[in-house]
């Protein structure tokens, strides 16, 4: 079955898509959680980084190209910000394709949630 980010992909669900190329789009995310936050997925539908083979290194070392580019073009690359693939229960994978989100805008916080 096909995942919500392919429907989208495909046009077949609206979003606020901010790049499209031939192997990747990238749109913002449903649920922001910070000022800026873009979700840079291939278009090939790879359900998480547990199924990525050696063919997909090239599409997957795009999607920094095309973050970096959209970084800049929403004006936070000189701030920073961060970039996050979760991969399966653990990892708070929410979406079966894989996806790199795009935070910034603000200050991001702790990279993880510290245990007590
Ligand atoms: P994950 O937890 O899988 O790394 O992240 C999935 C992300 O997809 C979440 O941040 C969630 O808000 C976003 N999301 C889920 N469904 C939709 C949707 O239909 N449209 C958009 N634009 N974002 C979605």
């Amino acid at each position: 079955m096909s995942s919500i980010f392919s429907k989208i992909i495909a046009g077949e669900i609206p979003s606020d898509i901010v790049y499209r190329d031939d192997r990747v789009t990238a749109f913002k995310d449903i649920n922001p959680q910070t000022p800026v936050h873009i979700l840079i997925v291939p278009n090939k539908e790879i359900p998480s980084v547990n199924d990525v083979t050696p063919e997909d290194e090239q599409t997957l070392g795009h999607l920094f190209v095309v973050a970096k580019q959209i970084a800049e073009e929403h004006g936070i690359a000189e701030k920073g910000y961060r970039l996050i693939v979760n991969c399966g229960d653990d990892g708070g994978q929410e979406v079966y394709h894989l996806h790199m989100h795009l935070l910034g805008g603000r200050r991001v916080g702790p990279m993880v949630v510290k245990r007590d």
